[in-house]
């Protein structure tokens, strides 16, 4: 299997990140091994995926504990890039409601409903 392990030799200009395909362009060490380059945002997400992800408790529960990759016979950096692809994309989801909630704090300030909740 192609990538049933983390690539052994990497060249960070032309290589793309092995879990998402993207350039790695600002590569990070993967916390995985301390040695595989990976791009950016999936260095961000397995460093503080979880706190950032839309995930409920059962939901994380079930990516962090892994029993489905030996249901599957997975090797630990396959069920690794699947964990950390789930919070990249679950991390775009946060950043869409973030926005969505700024443009209403902004929309409140702007039409004074902020200042009549803060004087309840
Ligand atoms: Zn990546």
């Amino acid at each position: 299997m192609l990538n049933a392990n983390p690539p052994t030799e990497q060249n960070t200009d032309e290589d793309d990140c092995p879990i998402c395909g993207l350039p790695l362009k600002y590569p990070a060490l993967s916390r995985f091994d301390n040695k595989t380059y990976v791009c950016g945002q999936c260095g961000q997400s397995e460093g503080t995926g979880f706190l950032f992800s839309l995930f409920d408790d059962t939901q994380r529960i079930m990516l962090q504990d892994r029993e489905w990759a030996n249901t599957y016979g997975l090797t630990e950096w396959q069920a690794h890039c699947i964990v950390i692809a789930a919070i990249n994309g679950s991390t775009l989801g946060y950043q869409k409601k973030s926005r969505e909630a700024f443009e209403r704090l902004r929309e409140m300030m702007d039409n004074g409903t902020l200042e009549k909740l803060e004087e309840e």
